[in-house]
């Protein structure tokens, strides 16, 4: 092969809580999945489709690391959601079989420049520089698959300096993890190491330099950032 005029960007690795690490593909985001979240944000849920953008791989910061205040926002949101970590490919898989691809699962916090998302929103312009950006994307290590257990009654809560900020359960999803696996491998070829961020409960808020995050979901390992 030619040689390239500069070293290629590593591939961002997600430490897995008992052993090796998972290299990360792509991150696909859900919107909207959590009824109380969507009314918050001024839209009524529906259940005629999910609908998804975009998280580039190098928009990873791994939790315990803190994450520097970012340029052009002064409204950076916290969503505390939870991160399915895809394990096998998967083309046009049935909702039955969906669970079969999963890896493993992760807290993870999709930080939003709100005041760009909104702005981006109002012009019909897409969502990129709101979503899609440095550090946007805070995923602790993952708990594989069979040492987690049955999704539905797990609690996922966000605190912010201590306070509780965010607090639901996985079952106040509009769309099932099986759903939204099956759903999204009719548009992608779904391929290892692809993370699905499957949306955030009620109760994004602002966050500002200081200020201490911390997200559980169930006994998963928790994400934690300071804002610098
Ligand atoms: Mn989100």
């Amino acid at each position: 092969m030619a040689q390239t005029v500069f070293a290629p960007a590593a591939t961002p690795i997600i430490p897995i809580t008992d052993h090796s690490g998972f290299p990360v593909h792509r991150i696909f985001c859900v919107g909207r999945n959590y009824a109380a979240h969507a009314a918050e944000m001024g839209h009524a849920v529906d259940r005629e489709a999910p609908f998804y953008f975009n998280k580039s791989a190098h928009a990873l910061l791994l939790s315990g690391n803190d994450m520097p205040y970012p340029p052009r926002t002064n409204d950076l949101h916290h969503e505390m959601e939870l991160v399915i970590a895809i394990g096998s490919s998967a083309q046009n898989i049935s909702v039955d079989d969906a669970m079969d691809v999963v890896f493993g699962y992760a807290c993870g916090l999709d930080m939003t420049r709100r005041d760009l998302q909104a702005a981006a929103k109002d012009k019909r312009r897409p969502w990129d520089t709101g979503k899609d950006f440095e550090n946007a994307a805070i995923i602790a290590p993952i708990t594989v698959a069979a040492e987690f257990g049955s999704l539905k009654d797990q609690v996922i809560q966000l605190t912010v300096n201590g306070d509780t900020r965010q607090e639901a359960t996985l079952a106040d999803m509009v769309w099932s993890v099986p759903e939204i696996i099956a759903d999204l491998s009719t548009l992608y070829n779904l391929q290892p190491g692809d993370l699905i961020m499957t949306g955030t409960p009620a109760g994004v808020g602002v966050v500002t330099p200081g200020d201490v995050l911390r997200g559980t979901i169930g006994d998963l390992a928790p994400v934690e950032t300071t804002i610098t």
